[in-house]
């Protein structure tokens, strides 16, 4: 099963979202095997994921910022684990974002 291929996702939506202590989240990193654009409206819809149904409610706008093609899971995995999405996102990283290593 993690060796699914898909696309992986990351969604921004500035300024972001307070989640706890000083912490914001500003974006969502996501995988689906059935296209993005399905995903993310599902997403839009309040539906998959509280944090962007919260930033939609709050009048943010999540956007598609990066795919990655034929990732599977671990990879999604991997990249969550880094715990910094901004540095991912060529919106928030337009100078420095890196490609992390599958
Ligand atoms: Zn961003």
């Amino acid at each position: 099963m993690t060796n699914q291929e898909g696309t992986i996702y990351l969604l921004c939506f500035p300024p972001g979202l307070h989640v706890t202590g000083n912490r914001y989240a500003s974006h969502y990193l996501g995988w689906t095997a059935n296209g993005v654009e399905s995903r993310v409206a599902y997403h839009l819809r309040g539906e998959g994921s509280r944090l962007i149904r919260a930033a939609v409610r709050a009048g943010l706008d999540p956007q598609v910022v990066r795919t990655w093609e034929k990732a599977t899971r671990t990879f999604e995995r991997r990249l969550k684990n880094t715990r910094n999405l901004p540095r991912l996102c060529p919106h928030c990283n337009p100078t420095g974002y890196g490609d992390a290593t599958r």
